[in-house]
């Protein structure tokens, strides 16, 4: 489960403010899980750390997704 960030990126960043969780990554940024450093999941746009994003469960909508103009923010 979780949500993915699809090729209709635009790059504008608007979801990164948006995270709760700290999920979301721009392109080629490394992430950080557990301690650990993560190699970026995509070197085109930005993205989202499943192991991170907790799908907004406090919230009644993903507040990613509730910003993206290129509603490029789905569910798996
Ligand atoms: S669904 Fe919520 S926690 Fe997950 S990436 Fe989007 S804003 Fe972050
Ligand atoms: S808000 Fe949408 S278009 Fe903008 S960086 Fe995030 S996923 Fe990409």
């Amino acid at each position: 489960m979780g949500y993915y960030i699809t090729n209709e990126c635009i790059n504008c960043g608007a979801c990164v403010l948006e995270c709760p969780e700290d999920a979301i990554y721009e392109p080629n940024k490394k992430y950080k899980f557990e301690g650990k450093t993560h190699d970026a999941i995509s070197s085109v746009h930005y993205y989202i750390a499943s192991f991170i994003c907790d799908e907004c469960e406090n919230f009644t909508v993903p507040k990613c997704s509730a910003v993206c103009p290129m509603a490029s923010i789905k569910r798996k």
